[in-house]
């Protein structure tokens, strides 16, 4: 895993002002990268995470467990397609970008740190609701000026399955009424999150979307050993 520490300028959480200092460690950030580990040798297709982790007081607002659960859930979620994630950098974020609150947070999160290849996930301390007063656990959000520039948004607050349901969105899935998807949203159902799936019809879908991204070369698998 790559880690990467410093400035990136652009319109929001861009600036690095970090008043107290990091963690020991060149970044500061924990080894995301070992905790979750490498991609299972079973999936055939291996795709890079790119993360970038909020601070508050000189802590990351997210240990390595709490990542390596979201990408292990991912996985197996996700085997079912033979596709995988790793986590391949992460970055320390800018302290103004600890609560994101609202759109144009959102777009700033990305538009200056945004590249093909990899899935870019950027672990913020407080991610507002930008429809009504709250806060929620993740989005996936699409840069409003480019489309095509997409990420996910993760609250520290999320629960262990808000990655995986957020990949889903990525690949192409809009919220279901089944209560076993994991792309059911809202109020308590029957099926408890940890036995919730991507059913059938959801994992044909995100094929033809997971070729369609790979075929454009906005995402590039990983060397398989
Ligand atoms: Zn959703």
């Amino acid at each position: 895993m790559q880690l990467i520490s410093g400035a990136r300028f652009g319109p929001f959480c861009a600036v690095l002002m970090l008043s107290v200092p990091l963690l020991a460690g060149e970044s500061g950030l924990p080894d995301y990268g070992a905790a979750a580990g490498s991609c299972p040798a079973a999936a055939k297709t291996c795709l890079g995470i790119h993360l970038y982790v909020a601070v508050k007081d000189g802590v990351p607002v997210v240990e390595s467990d709490w990542i390596a659960s979201q990408v292990s859930n991912a996985n197996r979620l996700f085997a079912p397609l033979e596709v995988a994630f790793e986590v391949v950098a992460a970055e320390v974020l800018p302290t103004d970008c600890l609560r994101v609150a609202d759109r144009a947070a959102r777009d700033g999160l990305g538009r200056t740190r945004w590249s093909k290849n990899a899935i870019h996930v950027f672990v913020t301390g407080r991610l507002d609701n930008v429809d009504e007063p709250g806060e929620i656990y993740g989005v996936h959000w699409r840069d409003r000026q480019q489309t095509s520039h997409r990420w996910i948004i993760l609250s520290a607050i999320a629960w262990p399955h808000t990655l995986v349901h957020e990949l889903g969105h990525y690949f192409g899935l809009p919220h279901s009424e089944d209560a076993v998807s994991i792309m059911t949203k809202g109020a308590p159902v029957p099926v408890p999150a940890r036995e919730r799936i991507f059913t059938e019809a959801q994992q044909r879908k995100m094929r033809r979307r997971l070729k369609r991204l790979l075929d454009s070369r906005m995402l590039r698998p990983l060397p398989r050993p």
